[in-house]
């Protein structure tokens, strides 16, 4: 059978819940690079990710699915700051601010270029970051 892939995670937590959720739909679906993130969680961004994998006639579907998830999250988070819930999850990718930040990220890794997750409100402009999930 073919897969294609319908999302990639950087978050080891996030795949599992959707890989679930589809599985639940009668999707036939796994996850790629899961063991590998899961010992060295900074390959993960050098991987790609965490890849769901969707069997290709399927992909349709999983992919209402998944836009069905992503709007029952957005249902579910207000903002912090004036409670609006006019908020959008967004991922950025963190910049060096100015040459020393640079030098600090190159002696640190690539953690510098790491994509940034984050809440984004369309009422304030407030922006935070997700809670950490521990497992
Ligand atoms: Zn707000």
């Amino acid at each position: 059978m073919e897969f294609v892939i319908l999302k990639s995670f950087t978050n080891y937590v996030d795949a599992h819940i959707i890989l679930g959720r589809m599985k639940d739909e009668g999707i036939d679906c796994w996850l790629k690079n899961e063991n590998t993130t899961t010992i060295m969680p900074i390959w993960t961004t050098a991987l790609g990710g965490i890849q769901l994998m969707v069997a290709a006639d399927q992909q349709k579907k999983a992919t209402y699915i998944l836009n069905t998830i992503e709007e029952e999250r957005r249902k579910q988070i207000s903002c912090p700051r004036c409670n609006s819930q006019n908020v959008e999850y967004i991922n950025t990718m963190r910049k060096p601010v100015n040459w020393l930040s640079a030098g600090v990220s190159f002696l640190l890794g690539d953690y510098a270029v790491m994509p940034e997750q984050r809440y984004h409100c369309f009422s304030c402009g407030n922006e935070w970051e997700e809670k950490e999930v521990i497992e």
